[in-house]
């Protein structure tokens, strides 16, 4: 995530740029809030006037009498409390809307930005971004139709009329509102880089706290939670130490605040004196401008309020919208084709492909893979095997090269009809923290409880689902905890069966399994791969004998490819990993005895 520090400006014309889907709500509050402004300089020009007539000084006009100046005061009074009731009635519930719109909207963006961005992006970092991002956006724009605009109007469109009143003491009240408006400038300047050092230890508290909370078993069983715990004490005291001087700066400018406050009365007296004596203002001017002052210095503190929040809300914002403008890399063309279902024929053509420049995960690599069969792709850790799969859904496209399906290439093709067509079921196999029959459905989302119990008994995983106390209706673990391995992966070939897809990709299992086990899922895999071409990355020789073609990777290259009896007689790389393999498995079986005894 590139961190940049769009100004106040750009960032606030961003946030109020995302309630432009509700213009016409938008506009009523503004016309509302302008009224509201507008009614609140009303009422000091009746008191002055009020007083002026009292006293018999100054211009009262022909038609002031305390009865009509009266009414109108109360007319004024009450327009405002309406207005205000009605502003923030509707203002809320905007708020509101657009929130959860913006909500949804970063959560669909993320979902769909490629593994590379949530790799190096924690999960618990972006739900801190998500959350404390939009409450942000709701806390600006409360502000801004509850205050801010109006403060807006106050200070730019009102202000300058009252030199009409009295030009001196017009002028006395926008030099005061200047001096004021310089000083906190000078001061939000000052602090802004400071501020955003609090932030990033914010997001790392957040990170830190997600991760341990994730891998509790770990920290448990590693007697980790001293060190943790202080861990996230350490970054919490980074933070603290971070913040403490951007408060000390805040602490002045409310000082300074409430010295301008008496300041501006003081000021407007003594002027106001000078100019009575003169003849050159009324009584009743003094009191209008003094009623101006405190209305005024009630906006400026609304407008540093306002600022102040900003700023420490910038950070974030920016953060949430750096996220929302990163680009996918793998981009649905305009005029993208539906896959209809496939038969399930790969051809990787010349493909390569790098996760950072100069270091090719995959290269050159060009292969044919008939459509319903079955294929092995073997190589040491890092070879590419996984680039392989990740390509062909579309997780990445490659640098240069192509990948098509029964002849479409799948750059043509929208992601979704792609995805469709081809099912996963992978070692670390993901479930949601849902019941069974719902992490089930992810395959085929109207399957029928007959459906989910023929498949679950397909994939053999109906004996152990039944003997649960709710079935398929119990509800996982977080990533399918109180679930073994092996079951996990029941459960995603389960998944996979009902989706039902031509083509399949997996990964095979790492650890030996115990033989029942083994027997159970040797069973299931059989019948998730009838009928589809398969890919299986597969980690132990002795388990791929009988599949059609095996691809040899070696540092992203592919450097053998044939059936295993081929490949064996050929005496090649693979004939080594075989021989290796099998030779480290002897080895172990000759050590179990001794280990045991
Ligand atoms: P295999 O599945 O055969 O173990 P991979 O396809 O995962 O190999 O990796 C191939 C190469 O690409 C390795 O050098 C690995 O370090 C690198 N690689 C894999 N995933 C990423 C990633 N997300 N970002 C950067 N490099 C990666």
């Amino acid at each position: 995530m590139a961190q940049t520090t769009p100004g106040f400006v750009a960032l606030y014309r961003r946030v109020l740029g995302l309630l432009r889907p509700e213009r016409g709500v938008v506009a009523m509050l503004l016309v509302a809030n302008l009224f509201a402004a507008a009614l609140g300089y009303v009422e000091p020009i009746l008191f002055g006037r009020v007083v002026d007539l009292l006293t018999g000084s100054g211009r009262a006009e022909p038609f002031d009498t305390t009865g009509t100046l009266l009414a109108s005061w109360a007319v004024a009074g009450l327009g405002g409390i309406c207005l205000s009731i009605a502003v923030a009635w509707q203002a809320d519930r905007l708020a509101h809307r657009r929130r959860l719109a913006a909500l949804s909207a970063f959560f669909e963006h993320v979902l769909q930005l490629p593994p590379a961005f949530h790799d190096a992006t924690h999960s618990a970092r972006l739900l801190k971004i998500m959350l404390t991002g939009t409450d942000h956006l709701f806390a600006v724009w409360l502000g801004f139709f509850r205050e801010h605009f109006a403060n807006l109007i106050a200070l730019f469109v009102l202000l300058p009329l009252t030199l009409l009143l009295n030009w001196r003491l017009g002028l006395l009240l926008i030099g005061l509102v200047a001096v004021f408006a310089i000083v906190t400038g000078a001061v939000i300047h000052r602090t802004h880089t400071l501020q955003w050092e609090v932030e990033r230890h914010h997001s790392d508290l957040a990170q830190r706290a997600g991760d341990a909370l994730g891998n509790v078993v770990l920290i448990q069983s590693f007697v980790r939670l001293g060190a943790e715990v202080r861990a996230l004490r350490e970054v919490a005291d980074r933070l603290l130490a971070a913040q403490f001087p951007v408060l000390g700066w805040w602490a002045l400018l409310s000082v300074l605040t409430r010295a301008a406050s008496t300041v501006a009365t003081l000021a407007i007296f003594a002027l106001g004196a000078f100019l009575v004596r003169n003849g050159a203002a009324s009584v009743g001017e003094i009191v209008t401008f003094m009623g101006f002052a405190t209305l005024l210095i009630g906006r400026l503190e609304s407008v540093l309020g306002f600022f102040r929040a900003l700023f420490f809300q910038r950070p974030a914002l920016a953060e949430f919208f750096s996220v929302l403008d990163t680009a996918s890399t793998v981009v649905e063309r305009p005029d993208a084709i539906e896959l209809p279902r496939l038969r399930g024929e790969i051809v990787f053509d010349r493909v390569c492909f790098a996760y950072r420049p100069g270091k090719p995960a995959l290269f050159d690599l060009s292969v044919r893979i008939p459509a319903g069969t079955r294929v092995a792709i073997v190589g040491s850790s890092g070879a590419g095997k996984s680039t392989m799969l990740a390509l062909l859904l579309r997780l990445y496209d490659p640098d240069s090269g192509r990948i098509t399906i029964d002849g479409y290439d799948i750059r043509d093709a929208t992601l979704a009809s792609l995805r469709r067509n081809i099912g996963v079921v992978f070692q670390h196999s993901t479930l949601f923290q849902r019941s069974i029959a719902e992490n089930l459905r992810i395959g085929k989302p109207d399957a029928s409880a007959a459906e989910l119990e023929t498949a679950a008994r397909l994939a053999q995983a109906h004996e152990f689902v039944r003997a649960l106390p709710e079935g398929f209706e119990t509800v996982l673990g977080e990533g399918g905890a109180r679930l073994s391995g092996g079951e996990r992966q029941r459960l995603a070939i389960a998944r996979a069966l009902l989706r039902d897809p031509p083509i399949l990709l997996m990964d095979e299992a790492t650890s030996a399994l115990d033989a029942r086990t083994e027997e159970r899922l040797r069973a299931a895999l059989a019948a998730v791969m009838r009928n589809r071409t398969v890919l299986i990355i597969a980690h132990r020789l002795s388990t791929i004998r009988d599949v059609d073609l095996v691809l040899v990777l070696d540092r992203g290259r592919l450097v053998e490819q044939g059936t295993y009896e081929e490949l064996v007689r050929k005496g090649g790389v693979f004939a080594d990993l075989v021989r290796a393999q099998h030779f480290s498995e002897a080895e172990t079986q000759a050590l179990l005895p001794l280990g045991s005894a």
